[in-house]
């Protein structure tokens, strides 16, 4: 009858050990980040605005890597799908963003996978990024979902930009903010059939721009309500040679750090980075790809990238995703992190330990009423330990008072007397639970 008691205290035990990991510590990592503030100083002078501006608030996540039917263990999918899963959805319901983008590699599989293969795969994204109406959500490809250039297919791009209403280049606006999202894999410029279609939209793109900025001839284009600088999306990261001066708290470890990149697999080309920045004049770039955070300004052209990590723990230890506000002459962005997996892992083992303790150690040597000195007994004697403490720490506080008066202010002596408090309530708490386990 006891160890059955016992037992059903310790499933009670693990059962909230589970509603924490699983749970609760999504809401309590996710609430200790918010959207930035803009600062006015940042504000952009040369962009004409009509007195009222409009903030747009974003999310923006990157490298999700659902797994597919031939790569990884199912406990490995179904664990890391339902972090992903928590992570998102307790983000947006505690940010509630007006506008959510995914940079690319949704699918570790995409590109690999049949037509029903694909159909589950895009059941399965529905299912895990669901988001209720206004919240809208954009996508751009990664190679994961199509195949790097020499791979991508006119009928994997097609399937992918069916599945997602994209286009190889894609022009999003809200609240006269501007987003361009590019399809990295066809900013090849060899001529292929996806990359003359890139481009096609490219110069659309850019034309739309300029006419709306009254730069150049607007023949048979309509400009747009008002210009601002646009925003670039897209998968892989504008040129550069490696992440090593990539300083953020989710960049790359220092061993991976000097890695050398290789343009047109860890970053675009330097020709094709060029020609963006050339052409769409952007205030803003953010990429995914690298499964690490990288943050670099280019101060000819005063642009801001921010490379976004994994948003999974397949990926990464540590993940982040970003929240920003935009409007049209200003914006600010903010990394915020995710629960880590070792965190997690941790909990679950130190909890599991604690339970076991608790309910299975046998205590009954302990108790009170079988000590015939009671001086003996644990729960006495952790309550003499902390009183000595107590008045240890109170003496040890008088003496240093005498030795330093004349330097000791007051914020110091303060500040000495908070930890005495905090050490005897620490002390007083251990004795505690000391006591209740072993009694
Ligand atoms: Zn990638």
């Amino acid at each position: 009858m006891r160890l059955k008691f016992a037992f059903m205290r310790f499933l009670t035990g693990i059962f909230i050990l589970a509603f924490l990991c699983e749970f609760l510590i999504y809401y309590l990592v996710l609430y200790q980040c918010s959207y930035p503030v803009l600062n006015p100083e940042f504000e952009d002078s040369s962009i004409i605005t009509n007195g009222t501006v409009e903030e747009l608030r974003a999310m923006i996540l990157a490298d999700t890597h659902l797994l597919g039917p031939y790569r990884g263990h199912w406990f490995d999918k179904l664990r890391r799908e339902w972090q992903m899963y928590r992570s998102f959805q307790s983000a947006v319901a505690i940010h509630n963003p007006d506008i959510i983008f995914i940079l690319g590699d949704i699918f570790d599989e995409g590109m690999w996978t049949t037509q029903t293969e694909f159909d589950a795969y895009l059941k399965r994204f529905a299912n895990l990024f669901n988001v209720e109406k206004p919240i809208e959500l954009f996508v751009v490809p990664g190679n994961h979902d199509i195949g790097f250039h020499y791979r991508m297919s006119p009928n994997l791009e097609h399937r992918f930009s069916t599945a997602f209403k994209s286009r190889p280049v894609s022009f999003v606006s809200r609240r006269n903010v501007h987003f361009v999202l590019i399809n990295s894999m066809a900013m090849e410029g060899d001529g292929c059939s996806i990359c003359q279609k890139a481009e096609k939209n490219l110069k659309t793109v850019a034309a739309k721009l300029r006419c709306t900025k009254g730069v150049g001839v607007c023949k048979g284009i309509k400009p747009l309500p008002s210009y601002s600088k646009p925003i670039i999306l897209q998968h892989f990261p504008m040129y550069r040679e490696s992440d090593e001066s990539c300083q953020e708290i989710d960049s790359a470890p220092p061993v991976l750090k000097n890695e050398k990149f290789r343009e047109r697999w860890e970053c675009l080309s330097r020709e094709a980075s060029e020609m963006l920045i050339e052409m769409l004049r952007p205030r803003v770039i953010l990429t995914g790809h690298t499964h690490h955070g990288c943050y670099r300004f280019y101060p000819e052209s005063k642009i801001h990238e921010y490379t976004v990590p994994s948003f999974s723990w397949r990926n990464k230890n540590n993940p982040t995703f970003m929240l920003g506000v935009f409007t049209s002459n200003n914006h600010a962005l903010e990394r915020c992190p995710l629960p880590q997996e070792t965190t997690v892992i941790a909990l679950y083992v130190i909890g599991l330990f604690v339970n076991i303790f608790i309910y299975f150690l046998p205590r009954r040597r302990f108790s009170l009423h079988e000590h015939k000195n009671p001086k003996t007994c644990p729960q006495k004697l952790t309550t003499i330990v902390c009183r000595k403490f107590q008045i240890f720490a109170v003496l040890r506080l008088h003496a240093r008072r005498q030795k330093s008066k004349p330097s000791l202010d007051g914020s110091e002596t303060s500040g000495a007397q908070c930890r005495v408090y905090l050490c005897v309530i620490l002390c007083r708490f251990l004795s505690r639970l000391f006591s209740r386990l072993m009694w």
